[in-house]
């Protein structure tokens, strides 16, 4: 069962065999509705939320409010229909000032933005839903989710992620792409972050989702354990499309951390979990896949 608003998402995207309905996690009436027609969910994964850091900055309440709302009122039914598994994604963003790299479960949190912020409120209303209700969670912490699938892309309105848009220079839909800033203290002046193929974040919440019972409430970080800079992607995105992507030097994006690598460790030990996809160059060429055949994203 897939419940999605439509703001961001695709119906395409949606599996034929899923049933889907169409509502609003605001929409007090519709879910409740859901969970009369269906009181019998195994489970709970909530994707569903504002994630723009940037834009979190600009409209902070969309996302302090929002996010904590919305999120709150699916756990007001799962409490009240008694589903006791709940699979939350969570976010890199948590980790604005990291005292050691890679980052694992024991890092101090500090928010980055209220974006950031949003999530560790939810994860605040996990640890009391537990104690209260019963309900066990697991948070999957990602850091950048990248690649895409033969039949399922990243279609973002508007396109603000690093991968999608150098892809655009590769299909002449942009004359460059923009690095934000080559004055950091990494290898080549450019940030460094953790790239996560969706196949993999996919699995991690199946295995999650299984080993729940028998594993008890955790909290996930999730990537790949090694980080690639900027320079790094657009020069695994020249060898995929064997285009030059042309590059210009521009300014920092404000609240751009130098470096974001996960330490995953804990999840591979405890659910065998294992990435497929560690190498970015598999992950570019997985995205290029999807981008060549569907230039226009959904409506190609
Ligand atoms: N980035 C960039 N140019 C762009 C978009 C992103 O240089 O047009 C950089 C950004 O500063 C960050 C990395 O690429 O270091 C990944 O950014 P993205 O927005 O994809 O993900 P985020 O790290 O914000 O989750």
């Amino acid at each position: 069962m897939v419940f999605d608003n439509l703001y961001q998402g695709h119906r395409q995207a949606v599996h034929p065999d899923a049933l889907f309905v169409q509502g609003d996690l605001a929409d007090h009436d519709a879910l409740a509705k859901l969970f009369v027609a269906h009181p019998d969910f195994d489970g709970i994964m909530h994707f569903a939320s504002y994630t723009l850091v940037g834009e979190s900055m600009q409209q902070p309440l969309k996302y302090l409010r929002d996010n904590l709302v919305n999120a709150a009122n699916v756990l007001e039914q799962a409490a009240q229909y008694g589903v006791q598994r709940f699979i939350l994604s969570s976010t890199a963003n948590l980790f604005d000032e990291p005292e050691r790299t890679p980052i694992d479960e024991h890092e101090r949190i500090v928010p980055g933005s209220p974006y950031g912020e949003s999530k560790f409120f939810v994860e605040r209303l996990l640890h009391w839903f537990e104690r209260i209700y019963g309900i066990r969670y697991v948070c999957l912490r990602y850091f950048n989710a990248a690649g895409d699938t033969p039949d399922r892309g990243e279609d973002h309105t508007p396109e603000t992620h690093l991968i999608p848009l150098i892809l655009q220079v590769a299909l002449a839909q942009r004359e460059h792409i923009t690095v934000f800033g080559d004055d950091y203290p990494t290898r080549d002046g450019t940030c460094v972050r953790d790239y996560i193929h969706v196949v993999d974040l996919a699995s991690a919440h199946i295995l999650a989702m299984e080993n729940l019972d028998r594993v008890g409430s955790r909290k996930y970080n999730l990537g790949n354990g090694t980080g690639f800079t900027v320079m790094e992607v657009i020069e695994a995105a020249r060898r995929a499309t064997g285009h030059p992507i042309p590059h210009i030097i521009g300014p920092r994006r404000a609240g751009d951390p130098a470096v974001l690598v996960a330490s995953s460790e804990s999840i591979q030990r405890e659910l065998g979990w294992k990435p497929r996809y560690p190498d970015i160059d598999a992950i570019v060429q997985s995205a290029w896949a999807w981008h060549r055949t569907h230039p226009h994203g959904y409506k190609h």
